[in-house]
């Protein structure tokens, strides 16, 4: 697993720490200027970094609430009103690491580790079809066992669990960065998105937490990491940011340099961009001076989504429901739900409580996934598992093409909808089912082309009579 290390070609430290704090200590708050960006992302054109200063300099509360009302209205030109669906599966919590935020680093002694064998691999994937899955993010510490053919093997035995008419549709990858063999092999398997958080861009942030002998110490070899994925062929990536390290607006304007390194070196941008806050885990005893409060973290997304307007971007569980609620219409696409992290907590036997020692981090929904579906139906969203695109090809340089205005009225809806249509019919709660249906019905109701309806209805029928797996 450790050869010598072989950064991509050119490989350069794109973050400038100074640069940085300089636009973010020198941008002017002004509000003309202010609304012409914010007109330049109504028109769906990424952002520049030192435009993404401007929105957060801006920090009047008329100016938030128009960079609020623009992200709302971004959200819905771009995406509709679908939110994705995903749940993480830990497979396996050893680590050669000691990240000071973890409770997986390696000198926390009193943590209970687990490897996944392939038999409880399989439960916990039944377990999750039985609730009505159908994509994942595999999540691993960092270790010598976890290789790449582990990664690729496990990948595949997920892939290959079929229960009832559940199935796994897509595999998405969250692990430490790996050498150009490793993604390769990685890829073969089929995954989605392989995703790497760089946890904070800031260099002498980032040596506090990941002490320099451990494999993570290494900034560059993470930075770099998703540039040799690339290069290896995986051209579907995820990045981000754990805030609460350091200054939230300092991680904002790297990531929107790493996003527009990716799309000017590959042409290709981040497909998604997470931005996990900092939540309380077993053995943690972390300094509070940069957590980010909840008012900030709203203005974060929502600059997110006016800087980055065709990047997904990805909420998770750490949140609490309410802070969920809230910050979805700023922009998010993805959501993961009925998240367990216990290693094996998919099983029906465990309990909703969590076992902190056993887990990554405390998480603040713990909503069951038919729950969230219910909230989602009534919040007037569409609930959706779609992964037509990635199984038709639609990704990398494509997907950039794709994401184009009436895309979503053809493609990502009608598919949103049958993938519904799918879980009304086969997991549902009853109550959920009636306004689930009732929510299709509303949306067909939108559609103007009568080609695209029938062609639907025509879909919706068949998934009633028992067809699955039915996409545009
Ligand atoms: N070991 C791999 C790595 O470090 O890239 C996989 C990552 S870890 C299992 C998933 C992510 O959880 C980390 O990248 C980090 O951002 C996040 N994380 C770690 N500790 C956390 C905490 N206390 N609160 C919230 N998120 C945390
Ligand atoms: Fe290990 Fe990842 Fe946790 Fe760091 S964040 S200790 S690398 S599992």
């Amino acid at each position: 697993m450790f050869n010598k290390k072989v950064l991509s070609k050119g490989c350069v430290d794109f973050i400038d720490d100074t640069k940085i704090e300089a636009l973010i200590k020198d941008t002017p708050e002004d509000a003309a200027k202010v609304r012409e960006i914010i007109r330049k992302s109504l028109d769906k054109k990424p952002l520049s970094v030192e435009e993404t200063a401007y929105l957060i300099k801006a920090e009047s509360p008329e100016l938030t609430e128009e960079i609020f009302e623009a992200a709302r209205k971004l959200k819905r030109d771009v995406y509709g009103n679908r939110i994705v669906l995903f749940a993480p599966l830990y497979i396996g919590n050893y680590c050669i690491n000691d990240c000071k935020y973890c409770a997986f680093r390696r000198s926390l002694r009193s943590t209970v580790r687990k490897t996944l064998n392939e038999k409880e691999v399989v439960d916990q994937v039944q377990a999750l079809e039985d609730h009505g899955h159908k994509r994942l993010i595999l999540v691993f510490g960092e270790h010598p066992d976890y290789s790449a053919e582990f990664i690729a093997d496990t990948v595949r035995k997920v892939y290959s669990v079929k229960h009832g008419k559940g199935e796994i549709r897509r595999v998405n990858i969250n692990a430490a960065p790996l050498d150009h063999e490793g993604y390769k092999i990685v890829k073969d398997s089929g995954i989605g998105t392989y995703q790497i958080f760089q946890e904070t861009y800031h260099h002498e942030t980032y040596r506090k937490n990941h002490p320099e002998e451990t494999h993570k110490g290494d900034y560059l070899w993470r930075l770099d990491g998703l540039s040799r994925a690339f290069e290896a062929g995986c051209d579907d990536m995820g990045i981000g940011a754990l805030f609460g390290l350091y200054d939230w607006r300092f991680e904002v304007l790297s990531l929107i340099t790493h996003s527009l390194y990716l799309q000017e070196k590959y042409n290709v941008g981040p497909h998604t961009i997470s931005f996990p806050r900092l939540r309380p885990a077993h053995g943690i005893d972390f300094d509070d001076k940069y957590l980010v409060n909840d008012y900030d973290f709203k203005r974060l997304v929502a600059i997110l989504r006016l800087a980055v307007p065709y990047t997904g971007l990805i909420l998770t569980a750490r949140e609490t429901a309410e802070v969920r609620r809230e910050v979805m219409q700023f922009g998010v696409s993805q959501i993961d739900a009925g998240t367990r992290l216990e290693l094996g907590g998919y099983s029906e036997d465990k309990k909703a409580e969590q076992e902190l020692k056993r887990e990554q981090f405390s998480i603040g929904d713990v909503r069951s996934l038919d729950e969230v579906m219910n909230e989602l139906i009534k919040d007037g969203y569409i609930p959706s598992f779609c992964t037509s695109c990635y199984r038709l090809g639609r990704t990398g340089e494509h997907f950039m093409e794709y994401a184009i205005p009436g895309f979503i009225n053809r493609f990502c809806t009608p598919n949103a909808l049958l993938t519904l249509s799918e879980y009304l019919e086969d997991y549902a709660s009853d109550q959920t089912k009636v306004e689930g249906y009732k929510l299709i019905e509303a949306e067909i109701s939108r559609i103007d082309e009568e080609k695209i309806v029938n062609k639907l209805q025509e879909r919706l029928n068949r998934i009633k009579k028992g067809e699955r797996d039915l996409y545009f």
